[in-house]
Formats: C-alpha cells, structure tokens, sequence
C-alpha cells in the first residue's frame, strides 16, 4: 500500500474492528491479573478514535495519529489510556509532517512509541507489560531492512504475537498485576496482548 493519511486512519479502523471482535478475551484476561476493564477501556477508547476519523480526517500520518492519541488519553482511562496515548503521540511527533511514510517511517515511529511507553511507565521487558510486546515488534522491524510497510509490520506483527505470549511466564513487575506478586505467572498479560492485536491489525490494513 501506499501508507497515506487515509491509510493511517484506515489502519485505525481495522484496529478498532479488531479490538471490538477481542473486547470480552481482553476483559477475560484482566479479570484474572487486574481489575477486568482492559477490553472495555480500549473498546471505548477505540470506538471514539472512529468518531474522530468519522467527523474529519486530518492530512497528514502523523496528524491522524495525534488526534488517535488525544482521543485515547482522554477516553481509555486506567494505565493503558496514558500509555497507549503516550505511544501513538510520540509516534506522531517523531513521524513530523510527512506524507508518505515508507519501512524506515514505520521503524521510527515504532521506536518512539516504545520509547514513550517506557518514558511513562518505567517497565522494562521482562516486566509483563506490552512493553513485552512492543520491544520486539521494534526490534523485528529495525531488523527487516529494505522490506516494504506491508513486510516489515507482518515482522513485527509476528514478534509482538510472540513477545505477548512469552509474557505468560512472567511475574507481573508493573501495574495493578504487580499486586499479585508470584501468582500473576500463568497468564498471559492483557496489555500486551492487545498490543499484539493492534500491531496485527496495522499489519493487516497495510497488506
Ligand atoms: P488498569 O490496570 O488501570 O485497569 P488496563 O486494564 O486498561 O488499566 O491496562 C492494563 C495493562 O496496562 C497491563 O496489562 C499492562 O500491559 C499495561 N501496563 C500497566 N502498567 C504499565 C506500565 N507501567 N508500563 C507499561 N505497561 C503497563
Ligand atoms: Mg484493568
Ligand atoms: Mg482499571
């Protein structure tokens, strides 16, 4: 694909598609390490970010994605609201006012999303957060030089799916799964996973 302003909120489309299709496994997830609001909060989160791209489509990637973050900060709430908006603002500032982005776009605005992330809420990997998911989609696409969008984000789709899953292992180090202590290990983390989604559905739209 080309990778437009109107491919950037189409990607957010099939994110929202998708995170409406995981709603209840996301809740399920967090019910079982957190407080059980994970698949609501990014559903209600992602269901507005479709009204924002409804009302106007900015012109711009990197537009797109900030008004997705604005929106997000304001309506997710909990820890994955700031996080989620953090990234997709970072995102948006690292990708200027191109309007095109290519493979190497996609790297730096992966790269500053992680980066915001980990600016914000201070885990590391191996802390049980979609910082697990995150470091290796960005690792993933930094490492597939010369593929094309489509190429590199399937890259990192597959890490990220990996990434969360190793995160069943775990011991919660961050976030409210953290006040579980040793018997947050055996599941799989709910942000992370719905960063695989996301990352998934970005790589889906740009096929
Ligand atoms: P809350 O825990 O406030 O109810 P959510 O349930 O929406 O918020 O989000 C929980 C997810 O947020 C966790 O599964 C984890 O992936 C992520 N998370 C929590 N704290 C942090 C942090 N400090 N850094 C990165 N991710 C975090
Ligand atoms: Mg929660
Ligand atoms: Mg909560």
């Amino acid at each position: 694909m080309g990778c437009s302003a109107t491919d950037i909120a189409e990607a957010l489309r099939s994110a929202a598609a998708v995170i409406d299709e995981h709603r209840d496994e996301l809740v399920e997830l967090d019910r079982e390490i957190g407080d059980g609001d994970h698949g609501e909060n990014m559903k209600r989160g992602f269901t507005a970010v479709l009204s924002t791209l409804d009302t106007a489509v900015p012109d711009t990637p990197g537009a797109v994605l900030k008004v997705a973050a604005t929106t997000l900060i304001s309506k997710v709430g909990g820890a994955a609201g700031p996080l989620y908006g953090t990234a997709f603002l970072r995102a948006a500032t690292a990708l200027g006012d191109r309007s095109e982005l290519d493979a190497a776009d996609v790297a730096t605005a992966l790269r500053a999303a992680l980066e915001g992330v980990q600016a914000r809420g201070k885990a590391e990997q191996g802390d049980k957060t979609m910082v697990d998911a995150l470091v290796p989609a960005v690792a993933a696409v930094e490492a597939a030089k010369g593929g094309s969008v489509a190429e590199v984000l399937a890259a990192a789709a597959d890490a990220a799916d990996e990434g969360a899953r190793s995160t069943v292992d775990l011991v919660a180090r961050k976030g409210r799964a953290s006040y579980l202590g040793e018997r947050s290990a055996g599941h799989l983390d709910p942000g992370a996973r719905s960063t695989a989604l996301l990352v998934r559905s970005f790589a889906e739209a740009a096929k």
